[in-house]
């Protein structure tokens, strides 16, 4: 198993909710969304109206679940919970639908994976709060009008781009969120050592911020694994030390990459020269799937400057070479 995926274990939701910020104030980093959100929930609220739909895209781990139940809570109305795949037919999503109580907000994690069937039904419900849907089959088929209470849908995708245009255009705030930088993740993770119970100092929690590729659900993680090192190894303290050694045994090197990014990086470096290379090629030559690569692996190793996407395929920057001690071989013909 990958230590720093960004996707969530069963066991580790469990472990976050102690951890997960529950207000605006105590959402750490992203500060024009928060800024943003301030306002628009203020001014619903002012209005005695729903907040309207909102939009979060950004890579998984970045806060977009967290943000969607702060957004309830700040609102004052419950929150119900689905997702794009669960979501199979329009009746499923009529039934979270007719559920809904006024002003509460709908989730939909990987909106991006609703059906063309059920994206219909969430149509007329987000424009007008009317559900419009046949029921039975062949002759005895008939369809139904229902109004709804207003209601606040909140979609998360990991890419915007991923979306069809009409859901999207349905969306009146949309939220980009961006890796966070290493002082927000160091104040995210003295926060959740803090809520833990786990000592650690502010050169520990450094150590682990700057190595947790901008992702909040992997410094908790990774906190989780030093603090272990930190009990058995040493006296449960976290200084810089202990969090380097720890997590140079989890081979999480200086800047945060793991074994995953290093084949990454190396395949192109070594089977397709730096490339350009298409991301199937890319992904059939280190066994991974296609959305793992574009969803988890490369937009932090993008956004590092490690690797660029061109309209032919994907390369390598000079960083990479530098950084695995490559030398560039002469492009053929100097
Ligand atoms: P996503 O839905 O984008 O995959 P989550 O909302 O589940 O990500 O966030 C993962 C974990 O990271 C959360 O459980 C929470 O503990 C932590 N987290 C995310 N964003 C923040 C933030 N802005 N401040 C503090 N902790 C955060």
């Amino acid at each position: 198993d990958r230590l720093i995926t960004a996707q969530a274990g069963q066991y580790e939701e469990v472990q976050d909710r102690a951890i997960r910020p529950g207000v605006l104030a105590d959402y750490v980093g992203q500060p024009a969304v928060r800024e943003q959100m301030e306002i628009f929930i203020a001014a619903a609220r002012g209005r005695q109206e729903a907040l309207d739909h909102v939009l979060i895209f950004g890579p998984p781990g970045l806060g977009k679940t967290t943000l969607a139940n702060i957004i309830a809570n700040e609102m004052g109305v419950s929150i119900k919970t689905t997702s794009g795949p669960v979501l199979e037919k329009a009746g499923d999503l009529a039934a979270m639908l007719t559920n809904l109580e006024e002003g509460d907000v709908l989730f939909i994690d990987e909106i991006h994976r609703l059906s063309a069937a059920v994206e219909e039904v969430l149509y007329p419900a987000m424009e007008d709060y009317q559900l419009d849907i046949m029921i039975g089959e062949g002759p005895a088929a008939r369809s139904i009008k229902l109004d709804l209470p207003p209601f606040t849908l909140v979609g998360a995708t990991t890419r915007a781009g991923l979306l069809t245009s009409p859901l999207r255009d349905r969306f009146g705030i949309v939220q980009r969120l961006e890796f966070y930088n290493t002082g927000d993740l160091t104040d995210i993770i003295l926060r959740s050592a803090r809520l833990s119970s786990v000592t650690i100092d502010n050169t520990g929690a450094y150590e682990i911020a700057r190595r947790s590729r901008g992702t909040p659900r992997i410094a908790n993680r990774l906190l989780r694994r030093v603090r272990d090192f930190a009990e058995v190894k040493a006296d449960g303290c976290i200084s810089e030390s202990i969090a380097d050694q720890a997590l140079n045994m989890l081979k999480v090197d200086a800047l945060g990459f793991d074994h995953m990014d290093r084949r990454l990086l190396l395949a192109m470096i070594e089977k397709f020269d730096g490339g350009p290379v298409g991301v199937e090629s890319l992904a059939a030559a280190i066994s991974e799937e296609r959305g793992t690569i574009e969803d988890v692996l490369e937009p932090f190793l993008i956004q590092q400057g490690y690797m660029v996407r061109t309209p032919r395929g994907r390369m390598v920057t000079s960083n990479a070479y530098q950084h695995f001690g490559v030398v560039r071989s002469a492009p053929e013909g100097e």
